[in-house]
């Protein structure tokens, strides 16, 4: 076995069982003579797939019935636009700003309403959660939108900002199912599915009923949240593999006991580097202490000229994707679901050594 512990920020490592388990179906699955990949979507086995996947999904998240899963394709991205195009009444929403991928979220929407930056921590190069205590809601906004985990900064919402009746809408596509998330409280929400769903091409959005029917009639129909929830997401093809691989990853889930069990050995790894980093002045932890990622841990050497032979000694013991994000550089270990808490032992390990050589 030569497989390398890989701390990509996504596309992400995936459970081994999984990927064993579409090797073994890869050429015929469940019997039937042929791959997921050559079945039809309509046919009966396929449809036995994706009504799975969303079985298990509204399961392990505690989905409520008032609440859709559309299976969507165009990534993430494609939800910076379909948010505003779909939700837009009263023409202007609420944007907090802790990252790049928001702030490119509230670039796109204010091609459609009116984008008001309630609060943002760009002035800190976004090394936390912004304040809110002075942020001004719009009682009359559409909705507000908060990316509920920064990949490229490490930081997270531990608690989510009280919006009132305006709906809340997050980006949740670095922690989804990474630890439980009371979708009562949301309007809607997405994630790619590339870090801890499943590989990149389908991408995941439970929107509560109420909201979907509001866009206007010259709206694209792929980008309209009605053709999705109206054929349970069959309108066209779907990107089917991607669902069945997202499936596939959810059944390694609930044997892993499910959002609180991994939530908990999240917590063992996250902690583990944290606590290396806070005992050492060697390294640096970059996000500030009460905002920290689960999932993205992001530090700095003393040096950013150590950048270089940090990653490439890394990469020498088998630990592999460690370099911080180019706008921000450093050190980010990507430690999602999938990373095992072996793969988090082994990193703090080299991390020890580099420092003993190098410190
Ligand atoms: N939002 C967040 C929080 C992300 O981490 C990413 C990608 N890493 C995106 C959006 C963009 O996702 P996609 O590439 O699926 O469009």
């Amino acid at each position: 076995m030569d497989r390398v512990f890989n701390f990509s920020p996504g596309p992400a490592t995936l459970p081994l069982p999984v990927l064993e388990r579409a090797q073994k179906e890869l050429v015929s699955c469940g019997g039937h003579g042929m791959s997921v990949m050559e079945m039809s979507h309509r046919s009966k086995m396929y449809m036995e797939i994706i009504e799975a996947a969303e079985a298990e999904l509204r399961e392990l998240m505690g989905i409520p019935d008032n609440y859709k899963v559309l299976f969507m394709g165009g990534g993430a991205t494609m939800q910076f636009s379909c948010v505003p195009i779909n939700l837009k009444q009263n023409g202007k929403a609420d944007y907090i700003v802790s990252g790049s991928f928001a702030k490119k979220a509230s670039q796109e929407a204010a091609k459609f309403l009116d984008v008001n930056v309630v609060a943002s921590s760009k002035d800190t190069n976004f090394n936390c959660i912004p304040d809110l205590a002075n942020a001004k809601f719009d009682p009359d906004a559409d909705y507000v939108h908060i990316t509920t985990n920064n990949t490229i900064y490490g930081t997270r919402y531990t608690k989510l900002p009280e919006v009132g009746d305006v709906p809340l809408v997050a980006d949740a596509s670095s922690n989804i199912l990474s630890e439980p998330m009371d979708v009562s409280r949301f309007g809607l929400l997405y994630a790619g599915a590339q870090k801890n769903i499943g590989i990149a091409g389908v991408t995941i959005v439970v929107i509560r009923e109420d909201l979907i029917g509001r866009a206007a009639e010259n709206t694209p129909v792929m980008l309209d949240y009605k053709t999705y929830a109206d054929s349970e997401s069959m309108y066209n093809t779907p990107p089917c593999y991607p669902i069945y691989i997202a499936k596939l990853v959810f059944d390694w889930l609930k044997e892993m006991g499910g959002v609180p069990a991994i939530q908990a050995i999240n917590e063992m790894k996250a902690n583990l580097l944290y606590d290396y980093l806070d005992n050492t002045s060697f390294y640096h932890a970059t996000a500030k202490k009460a905002d920290r990622s689960l999932m993205n841990v992001t530090f700095t050497l003393p040096e950013p000229a150590m950048d270089a032979l940090f990653v490439k000694e890394a990469a020498e013991n088998g630990l592999v994707n460690l370099k911080g994000h180019r706008s921000v550089g450093g050190i980010r270990a990507s430690i999602y679901n999938a990373m095992p808490m072996e793969g988090v032992q082994k990193l703090v390990d080299f991390m020890a050594d580099f420092e003993k050589r190098h410190g």
